[in-house]
């Protein structure tokens, strides 16, 4: 299967949901390439809930593209989610956690790695280029610049949450019912 979050919308991708008609995962979001995913429905695995116009065709068969495909066994989903660069923004509502711009976002080091620094959820936050740049070697006491939400590691819900505001670039329509199901229960 092709890694989730690297199928271009060219590749017209299902959406893949647990058995339970939730996204297999948000962040990256659960998507297969049209072939993986018809080799899913060829080996039973998942069942077809909305499908693309687009066909494709063998001398033997013609099948419309699945949009959104179902697992038939449900897969425990992880709590945690992968320490990526879009989680790290995500986490901080990619803004500047100095000076809450939203522009020129890039990442600090709250302890600078030349100082022992590790690069992990507790001591990466989204940063703008010009505190970034104002911060450089320092530590955050001897700068004074210390951000606005101690960076931890965020749960996937809490990351579903903060998604809500910025949602994933490229949605296909037959989608939409199945990524925000929950939300009219959110004040
Ligand atoms: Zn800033």
């Amino acid at each position: 299967m092709v890694r989730s979050g690297q199928v271009s919308p060219e590749s017209c991708p299902a959406l893949v949901l647990n058995a339970d008609y939730r996204p297999l995962s948000y962040y990256p979001l659960s998507l297969w390439s049209w072939q993986d995913t018809i080799k899913a429905v060829f080996l039973d695995r998942v069942n077809i809930l909305d499908h693309y116009d687009r066909a494709v065709s063998s001398p033997s068969f013609e099948m419309q593209l699945p949009s959104v495909v179902s697992l038939k066994t449900y897969v425990k989903p992880a709590r945690y989610p992968a320490f990526t660069r879009f989680n790290v923004f995500l986490r901080d509502k990619f803004s500047c956690q100095y000076c809450g711009a939203r522009s020129e976002l890039t990442f600090d080091h709250v302890i600078p790695r030349s100082r022992g620094g590790l690069t992990t959820w507790d001591n990466v936050v989204a940063a703008c280029s010009p505190c970034n740049l104002r911060k450089a070697n320092k530590l955050p006491t001897e700068i004074g610049m210390i951000p606005y939400e101690s960076p931890i590691r965020p749960t996937v819900h809490e990351l579903h949450h903060n998604g809500r505001a910025f949602p994933p670039n490229y949605l296909h329509e037959s989608w939409q019912d199945y990524l925000y199901w929950d939300s009219e229960l959110e004040p």
